[in-house]
């Protein structure tokens, strides 16, 4: 943004001192840029020659001063992993006046035409061209067009006074995408929230000014005296998100919240496990950071049509901070169950329990000084292995693991895995634990801790602290920027995984990987399970006790943190629904979600599925019947049946399935889902290839909005043409899909 102010007549002198040649050699460039634009040279002039012209020359020779605009250095831009632009700066346009210079007689036509064109309030115009200044804006960050529209109707009309400056404007071309951890700018191009923020000084560089002789009023004089001192562009930033796994993060998360009718929001984060790299990190609510203020939840922009005056300005404000806010670092909770997976890794450690130990679980649960902590499960388990406490996620077993352990080692381990620190992570707004003090820790504390109750952690504490516990027993801090690049596209920095410490050995590390993969395997996350991969997980539950709920009406957060592959664990997906409508366990909402996830990544991430003989023995598949049910589950049923699973639209429920229930089909055929709220525009039948060339099949193919997946013996042979395809002709199929074509030269 141009920002005037007004410096006396010495500065003039000293700042000249320090031009040196390479700005001389950029202000040669930049009249350059200025005359071929045409564009910036014909507002400038239209302000300065208008407003100039006439009376105000005289003053000029005895009254003059120096007047300094400031130019904004471009900011930087942000990048995914792959270079995907994430956020950018373009031109934009303010609309600015000089009331003083504008005749009196003129200014209702000024307030029709701009009020008009800008689509801002007639009567606000006609105020601001009565003030006594000579610069006012009326509107910022316009778009080109609007700005041409502008000068046009000040040139018709014969007006003064009215100038377009140019400025920057940050575009979000993914919109809604992690728009809590990319953040937003203000109006002034600096950062408000989330890595905008964060980053603030690197994306911003330095911006430079132009010094120039104003006369008395305030008014430029033309080419009489400027100098020019050039502004440094901001650096760029390359994120350790990668746009793909976000997508298929924001996409799950939107699902699961209308599926389940959550009502205190929800995250989920990707992980990566052996680097600390956080490859996505999606929050709902969310907001579009090019309309920042825009309130996007419904329920939400239900209750503000409601209200009036100071009470939905109050409440207008509170709704767009909350979408604003990462969740996911800045709101610690009670993790339930996924902590178990910390009792469990420090209990392993200490060699205070072991695979041969066994743990009892009856209806009465287990009392520790008078305190009784009951299983989820009635009647309880009965007696079980170490493996099954896991799988069965089991309170008592668990509060018996931790007792093992004893106050003093827990408390060690716990600090261990990094929950008494904030993890680091590059992103603003970072909260601290919650956790009981040392002087109150007792037994009674730590049987309730050792099941991931009353304490709280943040999302992100706990999906790094989970990654040590089964990747190795290696703590990394989280990081977001992967490197920093300047505005000629040189690396300035890069920034390489940090190791905190080695919690727990490898050896145990791997143990505890293995006990998870009981519990999708076995136990309580199998709706996680993805065919051909070995995931582990676990499930979490826990009840919103700080918060008032009539009976009955209690709420749950419900999370489920699976990863993957057991035998040397790359990534980590956790997933909180905080509030479901329905209290519920975390292995029947949450982990279908994750597994959804894990079955689009884990091949995006080169992960080649293993499958078993049993997997391979057979080769055709049933599709089952999954309209009607919640998208989640359908698409676990789907993938158990060895399909592969794409959901078209964002809905609650399945309305639709191609191929029908009960058709045979090859194993690993891809089964669609349509939700409710699915656009047929994202369909299309496939078109009949068969006899085509390569490119006529490509052609074909394009047309239809799907990409050909080419299999030929020697692909550079002649006369090659398609004697098979899948899916085949009239199959109905996404936009965008690739259709596997075999080509054979023709005999
Ligand atoms: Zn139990």
């Amino acid at each position: 943004m141009k920002k005037a102010i007004f410096a006396g007549d010495g500065q003039g002198e000293k700042m000249a001192d320090g031009i040196n040649a390479r700005t001389k050699r950029r202000m040669v460039g930049l009249m350059a840029v200025l005359t071929l634009v045409g564009f910036g040279v014909l507002i400038v002039r239209l302000f300065t020659l208008q407003v100039v012209n006439g009376e105000t020359y005289q003053y000029q020779a005895t009254q003059q001063q120096l007047r300094e605009v400031e130019i904004s250095a471009g900011r930087g831009d942000i990048y995914d992993r792959n270079g995907n632009i994430i956020a950018k700066s373009a031109t934009a346009w303010t609309v600015v006046i000089s009331p003083n210079n504008i005749a009196k007689e003129k200014r209702a036509a000024v307030a029709d035409g701009l009020s008009e064109i800008l689509d801002v309030d007639r009567e606000t115009v006609l105020k601001a061209t009565e003030k006594d200044t000579s610069y006012w804006v009326i509107k910022r960050k316009v778009e080109r067009e609007v700005a041409e529209s502008v000068i046009d109707f000040a040139n018709k009309n014969k007006i003064s006074g009215i100038a377009c400056e140019e400025d920057v404007k940050r575009y979000y071309p993914y919109g809604s995408f992690a728009s809590a951890t990319i953040g937003f700018t203000n109006l002034d191009n600096s950062g408000a929230y989330g890595i905008e923020a964060y980053y603030n000084k690197l994306l911003s560089g330095t911006s430079g000014k132009i010094v120039s002789a104003k006369n008395a009023r305030g008014n430029d004089m033309p080419f009489k005296y400027e100098m020019m001192y050039e502004s440094e562009d901001g650096n760029s930033l390359v994120l350790t998100i990668d746009e793909t796994i976000q997508h298929y993060l924001d996409k799950n998360l939107e699902i699961a919240v209308k599926e389940h009718n959550v009502g205190n929001g929800a995250m989920a984060i990707a992980y990566s496990i052996k680097t600390g790299e956080i490859l996505g990190l999606s929050v709902k609510p969310d907001f579009d950071p090019n309309a920042p203020q825009a309130v996007t939840d419904e329920a939400t922009l239900a209750l503000l049509a409601t209200l009036e005056g100071d009470e939905y300005k109050a409440a207008l404000q509170q709704a767009q901070f909350r979408q604003w806010r990462n969740k996911a670092i800045s709101d610690p909770y009670e993790p339930g169950s996924v902590f178990k997976i910390i009792t469990l890794a420090s209990a392993l450690e200490e060699g205070a329990v072991n695979l041969n130990s066994t743990f009892s679980c009856t209806d009465a649960g287990v009392t520790i000084q008078g305190q009784t902590i009951t299983c989820w499960k009635r009647g309880g388990h009965g007696m079980q292995t170490l493996g099954e406490i896991v799988q069965h996620s089991c309170n008592p077993g668990f509060v018996n693991v931790g007792q093992s352990l004893g106050v003093a080692k827990f408390r060690e381990y716990f600090e261990a895995f990094g929950l008494m620190e904030r993890t680091g992570v590059d992103l603003p707004g970072e909260a601290e634990s919650l956790y009981h003090s040392d002087s109150v820790f007792g037994k009674v504390e730590l049987a309730s801790s050792s099941i991931g109750q009353s304490f709280k952690v943040t999302a992100l504490q706990l999906i790094s602290a989970v990654s040590a516990a089964v990747g190795g027993g290696y703590l990394y801090e989280p990081y977001i920027v992967k490197s920093v690049i300047d505005s000629d596209g040189n690396v300035v920095a890069e920034y390489e995984p940090t190791l905190k410490r080695q919690v727990i050995s490898e050896e145990t590390s791997h143990l505890v990987s293995e006990l998870c993969e009981g519990v999708v395997t076995l136990g309580s996350g199998k709706l996680a399970y993805v065919p051909g991969y070995r995931i582990g997980g676990k499930t979490g539950t826990a009840e919103k006790l700080d918060k008032h709920f009539a009976p009955g009406q209690e709420k749950y957060a419900l999370s489920f943190l699976g990863f993957a592959p057991i035998d040397d664990p790359q990534i980590a997906i956790l997933v909180v629904l905080d509030e479901p409508a329905e209290a519920n366990y975390g292995s029947i909402i949450a982990a279908p979600v994750v597994g959804a996830i894990m079955s689009d990544v884990l091949p995006y991430i080169g992960l080649e599925p293993h499958y078993t003989e049993d997997e391979l023995e057979e080769v055709s598949a049933k599709v089952p019947n999954v309209v009607g049910q919640l998208t989640h589950d359908a698409h676990a049923s789907a993938r158990n049946a060895y399909l592969t699973v794409n959901v078209v639209g964002t809905g609650a429920k399945v309305v639709r399935q191609v191929p029908e229930a009960g058709t045979s089909v090859s194993k690993w055929s891809t089964i669609i889902l349509y939700t409710e709220d699915y656009d047929d525009k994202d369909i299309v039948e496939t078109p009949d290839v068969l006899g085509m060339s390569i490119e006529e099949a490509r052609e074909a193919l394009a047309a239809a909005g799907l990409e050909l997946e080419a299999i030929a013996e020697d692909p550079d042979a002649e006369g090659l043409i398609a004697v098979a395809q899948a899916p085949s002709k009239g199959e109905v199929i996404v936009k965008g899909t690739a259709v596997r074509v075999e080509f054979e030269v023709k005999e």
